[in-house]
This record gives C-alpha cells, sequence and structure tokens, in this order.
C-alpha cells in the first residue's frame, strides 16, 4: 500500500482496537457439555418470545415488584460481564467502546454511553422493543426494564458509580428512540453475584434413544459454526425470530428471586407453573420459527424421513443452543417420551446459587419438554396446542437425582 491511499483510511490503532474488542467478545464451545461462554459467563441464546414472555410473567403478577427483580438481576450479572470485557489502561472512549460492543454482541441492540456524563443514555435499536412489538404490540409503558439493569451494571463497571437508571422514551410507545436517564444518588450497592462451587460429573453411561435418520451432531455443529452475533443493529434476526445471547446466570437470578418472592406472598405454585407455560410456550414459538427456515430446509428436511426424526433433530437443535445437554430417554411416539438433561443450566445454576433443593427446579426445560411434543405431534394453532400434553420433572439435579428427567404424557 502506497502511502498515498494510506491518507483516506481510519488510522491504523482504529482498526487494531476493533480487532481487539471483537476477541474480547469471542465465543468459546465445550463440545463435551455444549456450554457456550462468552465473556466468561455461559449464554443461552433464547429468542424474543421468551425473553418478552419471561418479563411480561415477572412485570405482570402484581404480588412483586417485577421491575425491580428483572433490573437487580441484569445489574448483578452485567456489572460482572461488562468488567470482563474492560481494560483498565484504556481510555475511556475505548472502555465505553467494549461495554457497547458487547451489548451488541449479545444481540441485545444498540447502546450509546457517550453522553453518560451528561446522565444520558440512548439507544437506537432493542431486543425487547423488536420482541415486545412483535409479540404483544405497542404499548403505553416502557419496556426496556432489562435494559435499565444493563446500565446500572455497565455504568458501575465503566466508573465505579452506583445509579439508577429510567427509561424516559421507547421505541414500544413509538419514540424514535429508548432513551434513560441516570439518577447519580444512589447508595444501595450491586448485589454481588454470590454463587458456591458446585461439584459435578456429568452422568456417562445412560442409554439413550436416537434417530438413524437424524445426524445430530451435524446439526449441532452448524449451529455452532453460525454466527450468532448481533448485526450492525445489535439484532441478530434467525430462524425467522430474534435470537439474544442471555448470561444463564440473568435467567437463574430472575427465576429463582421471582419464585422466592413470590412464594413470600404465598404465590409460589403459581409462579412455577407460569414459569413452565413461558417454556412451553417458548418452545413452540421458537421452534415453529425454526421449522419453517430457509436453515432447516438446507439443513434438517433432507434427513427426516417421519414425523418423530424431528424431535430428535429439535432436541440437537436446542443442545447446540446452550440450554443443556439433554437426550431422548424412552419414545412413546405421541403417546409420550421421556428425556433426560445432563447438566441443564437451570439445574446448576440453581445449586450454585441457593444449594440442594426440596424439589425439581428446572421450569423452562419442563415446559419446553411439553412444547416439542405439542409442536411434533398437535395440530392446530400454538394456543390450541398449549396444554395438550403435561410435563413433569421426575427427578432433578438440584434435588436427589445425578441427571434431570422429563417424562411428557398426552393431558
Ligand atoms: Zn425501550
Ligand atoms: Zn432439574
Amino acid at each position: 500500500m502506497s502511502q498515498e491511499t494510506c491518507g483516506s483510511l481510519p488510522p491504523l490503532e482504529v482498526l487494531v482496537d476493533a480487532k481487539n474488542l471483537d476477541e474480547r467478545f469471542a465465543l468459546t464451545y465445550e463440545p463435551e457439555t455444549y456450554r457456550r461462554v462468552i465473556a466468561g459467563k455461559d449464554v443461552i441464546i433464547h429468542c424474543h418470545h421468551y425473553n418478552s414472555r419471561m418479563q411480561r410473567t415477572v412485570e405482570s403478577s402484581g404480588r412483586v415488584d417485577g421491575g425491580m427483580l428483572i433490573r437487580s438481576s441484569a445489574e448483578t450479572v452485567f456489572a460482572e460481564q461488562v468488567a470482563a470485557v474492560l481494560r483498565d489502561d484504556e481510555d475511556e472512549p475505548t472502555r465505553r467502546a467494549a461495554a457497547e460492543g458487547l451489548y451488541r454482541h449479545l444481540g441485545f441492540g444498540v447502546l450509546d454511553f457517550s453522553k453518560l456524563e451528561e446522565g444520558v443514555i440512548t439507544s437506537p435499536s432493542s431486543h425487547y422493543v423488536e420482541g415486545w412489538l412483535a409479540r404483544f404490540g405497542t404499548r403505553e409503558k416502557s419496556v426496556c426494564t432489562f435494559v435499565e439493569g444493563f446500565i446500572q451494571g455497565a455504568v458501575y463497571a465503566l466508573t465505579g458509580k452506583l445509579v439508577h437508571a429510567r427509561e424516559q422514551s421507547c421505541m414500544a410507545k413509538g419514540d424514535s428512540a429508548c432513551v434513560f436517564h441516570l439518577d447519580f444518588d444512589r447508595d444501595t450497592p450491586i448485589e454481588p453475584n454470590r454463587k458456591q462451587k458446585f461439584e459435578f460429573e456429568q452422568q456417562r453411561d445412560l442409554k439413550f434413544v436416537h434417530s438413524n435418520n437424524i445426524d445430530e451432531q451435524k446439526i449441532i455443529d452448524a449451529l455452532v459454526e453460525m454466527p450468532i452475533h448481533g448485526n450492525d443493529d445489535g439484532l441478530i434476526p434467525a430462524f425467522s425470530v430474534y435470537l439474544a445471547n442471555t448470561p444463564a446466570d440473568y435467567y437463574n437470578l430472575l427465576s429463582i428471586r421471582f419464585v422466592e418472592a413470590m412464594q413470600a406472598a404465598r404465590r409460589g405454585s403459581a409462579a412455577r407453573r407460569m414459569l413452565v407455560s413461558d417454556g412451553e410456550s417458548c418452545a413452540m414459538n421458537t421452534f415453529r420459527g425454526i421449522m419453517s427456515s430457509a436453515e432447516w430446509d438446507a439443513l434438517v428436511v433432507p434427513m427426516v424421513q417421519e414425523q418423530r426424526d424431528k424431535m430428535y433433530a429439535l432436541v440437537a437443535i436446542s443442545n447446540g443452543l446452550g440450554w443443556g445437554n439433554w437426550h431422548i430417554l424412552e419414545d412413546r411416539g405421541r403417546q409420550g417420551i421421556t428425556y433426560a438433561s445432563l447438566n441443564g443450566y437451570e439445574a446448576l445454576g440453581y445449586r450454585e446459587y441457593r444449594g440442594q433443593a426440596d424439589q425439581p427446579q428446572c421450569l423452562m426445560l419442563t415446559g419446553v419438554a411439553a412444547g416439542l411434543m405439542e409442536l411434533v405431534y398437535g395440530q392446530g394453532t400454538v394456543a390450541e396446542r398449549q396444554g395438550t400434553y403435561l410435563s413433569t420433572e421426575k427427578s432433578c439435579i438440584c434435588h436427589d437425582s445425578a441427571t434431570c428427567q422429563f417424562e411428557v404424557e398426552q393431558a
């Protein structure tokens, strides 16, 4: 390259910085356990259906302050994850670019921290807004509670300052951008992400059922090779849905705290049922999207010989999404199915946060277990299929067993 042409290119250090930042968000994938790790956190791929529904469940119970639960869980987790992509010896613009880059890479949208001192954070693109609009339509209230929590954690990681972030304008209400104001008058600390190590050996001697027609490893490899990270708008449109990489810690903290808060209001069983139902609807919506996508047509359709093959393909896909490592233990066709999950994120997370439980705790996977059967064997719309299969977590790593087992029967 000649000296003359160099003048029109960005300075070399800018290019190096961008490359440096990307390396900090690189995905580490562990084939043994199917775990996906970004910036020190296990991340789980869920779509906007699940994220919006879970938010609505937590915020709409009326018995607990759901907004506070979402913000406090997010700030605890993202204060850590943002800190993991910052370097002490870098200047402020680079550190802010790293925090913004992580947010965009995970698929949550775009955040602009350039007016942080003035107490204003802007977001021109948002996974939670896209999700809410696609699922529930416009709303009079702001929807970006999760983003408020992310900002509170990120500002703490960037500056050491405690703030409350409150959304003033939201695209879900028809505003042109989501705008968050910072209140620096806060003295309550961010709760640390306190976990105890759970010594755990994944069980290896279970005999699973497979389909000779479905090459599960090929499906998982294809998912791992897919670039599942945010585009220029920080969004991940894929499989006809919006995906996001959310730390397992966030889902676990939020669901544990929600159930506990509801238990204190004597509504614990209802809270568990709602979270199961969110998983059930998530499975049907997400996987219905997946089954009508070009990716499914290219990769899976050529393998499918009979209806049950779809179930084996869907289980392989969910394993590729980082939900854990689960397989089919007994296949009774449309009558029912038994799955075993060897290292689900809910089970391991519960153990780390709370220790041994007095009952099974894998609520999302319990719902997904039923949702997959309803999708593969059910008829009609998602609403008509919901509840046509009943799923029970018969044993759980949190409770009394080395694996989690889910039994699903026709209702
Ligand atoms: Zn918003
Ligand atoms: Zn379990």
